[in-house]
């Protein structure tokens, strides 16, 4: 690798090329890909003119910025506010607003892990986990995926006197699985240790209230440390950690990724007190992703397509190549259909996949068209069915 930095730019470009990883970013143009089902708008909430409405009214009464970071002068009664309902969502005695999930998990690992604190992770938890513990100064283990026992294996080995935090995903973003929740708390109850959830995309679309895949069932005893996104079922963007009062003012201060940077914009707090207002008003969104899940897989069953077993509107097809996937995503672009071409590093080698995501505001004919064409897409294939992971 050269120490010239365009030569070395050019060398780490052409690299990528050659390993066929090449990211393409495209800009969405309005109306090109009127069926959108790579996105994590799961109950059609990003585009409802109520949140619009909500965050132009935020944005005239607060300004456009927060014009601080929270703990200079950022913190508006919008975001103080936001924090009680999330709180009340989610069953805990605090929330604390992020600007990002990213950010937020960040921010959750930095604060907890001192270097004595032993970090436990499932494989497959999102980057930003795995990000968040190399910015953490503790030593960090991987577990195998929902694997409680090996888990247990990981804890028993762990010197007693040492504070552990056990981390995983709510539903893991690339499988569309759900944790074991009351698995995990048990084992980490067991060991003293710490459990800490992500329910990205739990949050809105699980749970009774759309509380998500931890939420009221599991209360702050069972998982101490719990993340929530808003960009995604929510429809608008920032996150929020939960839990007890000392470990929010724990947060607040000693994360960084809190402390040194400014407040969510106000609208977008207004807005997402608009869009939990509508998740507990109109349940029904919730009822509608649920029966396009079952008639997505049920239909993709009959065709034989790869699934894999998620219960959530994440359904990854594992095509294993990741030149085969961007083949099948070409063809389902080129009738109108946006999915996610999921290829490494996302994803382990050789098992490069379609992120297929349903949201409640698909209509029946919005499905069908993604049926017809994985139809299509499945017959061009079936000179070499074999390729097709189990
Ligand atoms: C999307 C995602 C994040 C990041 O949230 P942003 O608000 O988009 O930064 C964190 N964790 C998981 C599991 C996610 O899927």
């Amino acid at each position: 690798m050269s120490a010239d930095w365009p030569t070395r730019l050019a060398e780490r470009a052409a690299a990528r090329r050659a390993a066929g990883l090449w990211r393409l970013r495209r800009t969405r143009v309005e109306g090109s890909a009127p069926r959108d089902f790579a996105g994590n708008d799961y109950l059609g909430l990003a585009r409802d003119p109520r949140l619009a409405e909500a965050m132009a009214a935020g944005a005239r009464r607060f300004g456009a910025g927060a014009r601080a970071s929270h703990l200079v002068s950022g913190h508006l009664e919008v975001h103080e506010a936001l924090e009680h309902r999330l709180a009340e969502l989610t069953g805990r005695p605090r929330a604390l607003l992020f600007s990002t999930g990213y950010m937020a998990n960040l921010g959750t690992l930095q604060a907890l892990g001192e270097a004595d604190t032993r970090l436990f992770q499932d494989r497959l938890n999102h980057a930003s986990l795995l990000d968040g513990a190399t910015l953490a100064k503790c030593a960090s283990r991987r577990f195998h995926h929902r694997d409680l026992d090996d888990l247990e294996r990981l804890l028993t080995r762990a010197p007693a006197e040492s504070p552990r935090l056990v981390v995983s995903d709510g539903v893991f973003s690339m499988d569309g699985d759900v944790a074991d929740i009351a698995g995990l708390a048990a084992t980490t109850h067991r060991h003293g240790a710490w459990l800490m959830v992500d329910d990205a995309h739990g949050l809105g679309v699980l749970g009774d209230q759309g509380d998500g895949c931890v939420g009221r069932a599991h209360g702050v005893e069972a998982v101490p440390v719990l993340v929530g996104t808003l960009g995604k079922a929510l429809g608008t963007g920032g996150a929020f950690v939960a839990g007890s009062e000392a470990l929010i003012e724990h947060l607040i201060q000693f994360a960084r990724p809190y402390v040194y940077t400014t407040a969510q914009p106000p609208g977008v707090a207004a807005a997402t007190l608009a869009a939990l207002d509508i998740l507990a008003a109109e349940p029904e969104r919730r009822e509608r992703l649920r029966t396009l899940i079952a008639r997505f897989r049920a239909a993709a069953t009959g065709l034989g397509l790869p699934l894999m077993d998620s219960p959530t509107p994440i359904q990854p097809l594992v095509l294993g190549d990741g030149q085969r996937v961007l083949a099948w995503a070409a063809r389902l672009a080129e009738r109108g259909l946006a999915v996610g071409a999921i290829r490494e590093p996302t994803v382990p080698h050789g098992k490069a996949r379609l992120r297929i995501t349903l949201s409640a505001a698909h209509s029946d004919a919005d499905l069908d068209a993604l049926l017809d064409a994985l139809a299509e897409c499945r017959a061009k294939d079936a000179g070499q069915p074999q390729e097709i992971a189990p």
